[in-house]
């Protein structure tokens, strides 16, 4: 049983979930971010939203897996300040809606002045609504943008627990680790942290607060880098209980701090695809399926 709590399904296909469902994915947790162009209003930010808490849920639902979001204002569009102001204002209205687990991804992208001023901000929503928080930490410049984001949560008061910190590498897991942070690694087919260098890191640093995720996206990416990843751990000799801590109870500890998540969740993972969401099915014409014929 594996979850994956980094992962953008509404840039997916119903293939991936299909997929991911077969390998053993139970639960995903979608963040917030941007969409590779940027946002010229508001109001296309709101539907986005409302699609992660709507219909995105409802799409996973049809294949048996539970999905759940985080809402937030992203790096790179809080360099936007009227675009940004704007989004700040409709926050609170999606972060009490069901199944969001934290205010996210926020955090760094060029480490300006405004990613600053709107990353401080949505601590203090988190903290408003008693969430927890999960980071984006920035390519460029990682430690540096890392430690930077520690002590700005710090300085706002937020406990390393209530923080998941993401996107890390061999370079900054230690300073993560050692402040007490959950220390997250995205996992990428070809650059950046690939699933060979995640199996060195556990080795080295063992499974306590670490947990992996894909992020897979509108971009190269694998939407089943858990479940693979967690079969590389296994065969090299990773033991098993460390494994579920990484690729499963870690992320389900850090979030289900919002009440939100829980493994009940997906005890009975029953689904049905002749239902509609306000009128639509994700069958395109195609003869429904229910869990108990698939
Ligand atoms: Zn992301």
């Amino acid at each position: 049983m594996y979850i994956d709590p980094h992962v953008h399904m509404s840039a997916r296909t119903t293939d991936d979930y299909q997929a991911m469902a077969e390998a053993g994915v139970v639960a995903v947790i979608e963040p917030a971010f941007w969409l590779g162009q940027p946002r010229t209003s508001v109001d296309t930010y709101k539907d986005y939203l409302a699609s992660l808490v709507g219909w995105e849920r409802f799409r996973a639902s049809q294949f048996g897996i539970k999905h759940y979001c985080t809402i937030g204002l992203n790096s790179k569009e809080a360099n936007n300040e009227p675009l940004a102001e704007a989004v700040m204002e409709i926050l609170p209205l999606f972060l009490a809606k069901e199944g969001v687990v934290a205010v996210g991804e926020i955090g760094f992208d060029e480490q300006t002045a405004l990613e600053e001023k709107y990353f401080r901000a949505q601590l203090e929503l988190a903290k408003q609504f008693d969430l927890p928080v999960m980071v984006h930490t920035p390519h460029r410049d990682k430690l540096k943008g890392t430690i930077l984001t520690m002590d700005i949560c710090e300085e706002h008061g937020l406990l390393p627990s209530q923080v998941v910190i993401d996107h890390n590498n061999e370079n900054t897991v230690k300073a993560v680790l050692d402040r007490g942070y959950w220390t997250a690694f995205t996992l990428y087919p070809q650059t950046k942290m690939g699933s060979e260098r995640m199996v060195n890191i556990a080795r080295q640093y063992g499974s306590e607060r670490i947990f992996i995720d894909s992020s897979a996206d509108w971009g190269v990416s694998d939407p089943m880098a858990v479940p693979k990843t967690a079969n590389l751990m296994l065969q090299s000799g990773i033991p098993q209980t460390e494994v579920h801590q990484m690729c499963y109870a870690n992320a389900l500890a850090a979030y289900q701090q919002s009440g939100q998540i829980a493994a009940e969740d997906w005890q009975t993972a029953d689904f049905d695809q002749a239902e509609l969401f306000e009128g639509n099915s994700v069958l395109r014409g195609q003869k429904p399926i229910k869990s108990s014929e698939a």
